[in-house]
């Protein structure tokens, strides 16, 4: 049974989730004078997806909306020690993708449709991998590709740091705090109840927890969402926005979508992060519906 709701202090902005992307928004909203920020975080920031992430930055993705927001983030990642303060990790050792044969055509598409976006990716021969990688078997491969400006870097560090400097922003950053579900009167967002039954009122709510967000999305659209990461809500009314453009300029963007017919019926502002109506593969194949 949920406790009688309590009043908690609230926020312009409640995200959920202080993983890399939660903390991520929370430091961009500071950036741009959003500075009532408040992260909720269950267990410890970078607890979740990101802290077991392999740490792959590349910009080679099949999908153009993902690709440009990786684009826009690898700038962040090349000055981070300027923008963040602090050194994450991120270590420009380039990337390579290696395709066999029946998938070489998708991947000069891919290229194709990176390069038109701006990014540095390139198809580039045998010889040429060889001379990266000389110590790879690449006998099994006949297309090879290469981003220059691709390396790893370190997701906790990047999600630490993101936190580190949305505090200094004013965001306040709660952790072993569980958001059990998103409020809302009369159609609009109110704010989000914790685990312990308080109530935090918020004038926006970002849903960032990850594999977990379409949990608390669900009660607001009476079924469960699709695989999504970042969910944006608030507003009174269906204020359905389709945009490539970044959100907050500068820093990590996430491309706005529609995202489904029955959003209408929710009454409530919605806008999500990291879907694509095009569910390109990375090897540039749409799979069967
Ligand atoms: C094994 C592995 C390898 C990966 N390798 C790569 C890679 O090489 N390159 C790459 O770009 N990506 C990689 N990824 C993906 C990348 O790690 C994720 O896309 C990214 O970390 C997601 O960040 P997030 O903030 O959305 O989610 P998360 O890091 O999962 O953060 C969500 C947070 O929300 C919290 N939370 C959940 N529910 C609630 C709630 N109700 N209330 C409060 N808090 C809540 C969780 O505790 C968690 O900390 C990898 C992922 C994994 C698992």
């Amino acid at each position: 049974m949920i406790a009688a709701a309590r009043p908690s202090r609230g926020a312009e902005v409640v995200i959920v989730g202080g993983g890399v992307e939660g903390t991520a928004a929370a430091w961009s909203l500071t950036q741009r004078g959003v500075r009532d920020v408040l992260v909720l975080e269950r267990e410890t920031v970078g607890s979740g997806g990101t802290g077991k992430s392999s740490g792959i930055v590349r910009c080679h993705y099949g999908v153009p909306s993902l690709a440009a927001m990786a684009w826009q983030g690898l700038r962040l990642f090349e000055a981070a020690a300027d923008v963040l303060g602090e050194d994450i990790g991120f270590r420009q050792t380039g990337y390579l993708v290696a395709v066999g044969a029946p998938n070489v055509a998708a991947l000069h598409a891919n290229l194709s449709a990176q390069q038109a976006l701006g990014i540095e990716t390139t198809a580039i021969s045998r010889e040429d991998a060889a001379e990266l990688w000389p110590s790879a078997n690449l006998a099994d491969f006949a297309g090879f590709g290469y981003e220059r400006r691709g390396g790893y870097g370190d997701a906790y560090r990047t999600a630490q740091a993101f936190a580190a400097a949305a505090r200094r922003g004013g965001a306040t950053i709660r952790q072993g705090t569980a958001a059990v579900s998103v409020l809302r009167q009369r159609g609009r967002v109110t704010g989000v109840r914790l685990a312990d039954g308080d109530v935090v009122p918020a004038g926006l709510v970002v849903v960032a927890a990850g594999p977990w967000s379409p949990g608390l999305v669900a009660p607001l659209v009476g079924k469960q969402p699709a695989d999504t990461h970042v969910w944006i809500l608030g507003g009174e009314a269906p204020a359905f926005v389709k945009s490539e453009g970044p959100l907050y300029v500068g820093g990590p963007i996430w491309r706005i979508e529609l995202a489904s017919p029955i959003w209408p019926k929710a009454s409530t502002t919605v806008a999500n992060g990291q879907r694509d109506a095009d569910k390109t593969t990375s090897a540039g194949t749409k799979p069967k519906p």
